[in-house]
């Protein structure tokens, strides 16, 4: 039996060093040239079969056990944000505009620390690991084009794990929960449209700023009125365009939004409720309205199993009091690989014991604690070696 907490004690220094090269040289979504190419050699470097360019610049590292036995899946996000770094640490971004602000770089470094303690003990594994580093997370597909190039065949993963260093728990706690953990989330447009002219003479316009205004406010009567209040939901305007002058009533008027929940059912009936409001409140002012989706990311669902085993894992590298069942609303794209593969999704306490001493995630002072990887790196480890290191086998080696 393997002990992932000594294991990722003893793998400290080069969780770190890993993660602050990766720190010094963010890139952007898609563009993780620099990133995936030592990704791939490192797992080369381990014996493992790997492919590249799986979603554009996704790399995948098969690590074969001496035993037939189930796939596992371990994913890891690659991506930064175009965010200014104002940290002032002594490892910051060499790239001007570009950060890894999210924690990614951990991500990638917990993965390739994984990666060395599993092949180390490969004679261990029944069954087949498949590394799987992500690109372009932030909201740019990047799951969905490594599903699109085929990472759930070849071998097709039976179970899939995926974490995110967490600034909004601190080091030492976790949260694991069953069902939801991460929200569905989507991008809509609304044009209103009416009919522009003179500031002057109002009587001759429709105006389509004033119908807007109504629209913003009966969007907010969605969630309060049209949703059961054991759910929950989200729909957020962030953008608002219309108009150039003080004295012109404008033809149109753009309202941006974001819209999220725990379920892709729920998703669709908020969707309904919008257009139906938005349509009826311009009617009403003579306007009319057109929607557009953007972009939709499917909720992340834990399978309850799956989560069970991460749970028990974290309880044991923790302890019991410190790992919550805690849900966050709040998107990732692992939703599309939960779909297809039962899994778990879980949350690594990676702030000062004082959260709010912390810079949360997307700030240009976002930082971790470093210690947090070493979490990381045993939960994940002893949760996967539920399915690829069966029990049996341990006992035999405790004899
Ligand atoms: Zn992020
Ligand atoms: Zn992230």
């Amino acid at each position: 039996m393997i002990n992932f907490e000594l294991e990722a004690q003893n793998e400290f220094e080069t969780l770190v060093r890993d993660r602050r090269d990766f720190h010094r040289h963010p890139e952007l979504g898609f563009n993780e040239h620099r990133t995936s190419k030592i990704i791939a050699q490192r797992l080369n470097a381990l014996g493992m079969e790997v492919q590249t360019g799986i979603g554009v610049t996704g790399v995948v590292g098969l690590l074969e056990g001496d035993r037939p036995g189930p796939t596992v899946l371990l994913r890891f996000d690659m991506d930064a944000l175009p965010i200014a770094e104002d940290t002032g640490l002594p490892f910051s971004s060499l790239t001007e505009g570009v950060m890894h602000a999210c924690g990614h770089d951990g991500h990638m470094s917990m993965g390739l620390g994984l990666a060395r303690i599993m092949a180390r003990h490969r004679e261990k594994i029944q069954g087949t690991l498949k590394f799987v580093f992500q690109p372009a997370e932030e909201g740019l597909g990047g799951a969905f084009a490594m599903i699109a190039d085929g990472v759930l065949e070849n071998p097709k993963p039976d179970v899939a794990f995926a974490m995110h260093l967490w600034n909004k728990v601190p080091l030492g706690k976790a949260w694991v929960t069953n069902g939801p953990a991460m929200s569905a989330s989507s991008r809509f447009e609304l044009m209103i449209t009416g009919r522009g002219g003179h500031g002057a003479s109002p009587h001759e316009t429709v105006d389509p700023i004033l119908a807007a205004a109504h629209v913003v406010t009966a969007l907010q009567s969605i969630v309060s009125r049209n949703i059961d209040p054991q759910e929950s939901a989200v729909i957020s305007v962030g953008q608002i365009q219309g108009g150039t002058t003080y004295n012109v009533i404008p033809e149109e008027v753009l309202i941006k939004g974001s819209v999220r929940s725990f379920s892709n059912k729920l998703h669709r009936q908020l969707y309904r409720r919008i257009l139906e409001t938005a349509s009826s409140v311009a009617a009403g002012f003579g306007c009319t309205v057109a929607l557009e989706t953007v972009v939709i990311v499917a909720a992340v669902v834990n399978d309850e199993e799956v989560a069970g085993h991460v749970r028990q894992s974290a309880e044991q590298v923790l302890g019991c009091e410190n790992v919550l069942d805690r849900k966050e609303m709040a998107s990732e794209d692992m939703g599309y690989m939960l779909e297809e593969i039962p899994g778990c999704y879980f949350f690594v306490g990676s702030a000062d014991e004082d959260v709010s001493n912390s810079y949360p995630h997307h700030h240009p002072r976002f930082d971790i604690d470093e210690r947090s990887m070493m979490n990381g790196v045993a939960i994940m480890g002893n949760a996967v070696a539920n399915y690829v290191m069966p029990v049996v086998d341990k006992e035999a080696e405790l004899v």
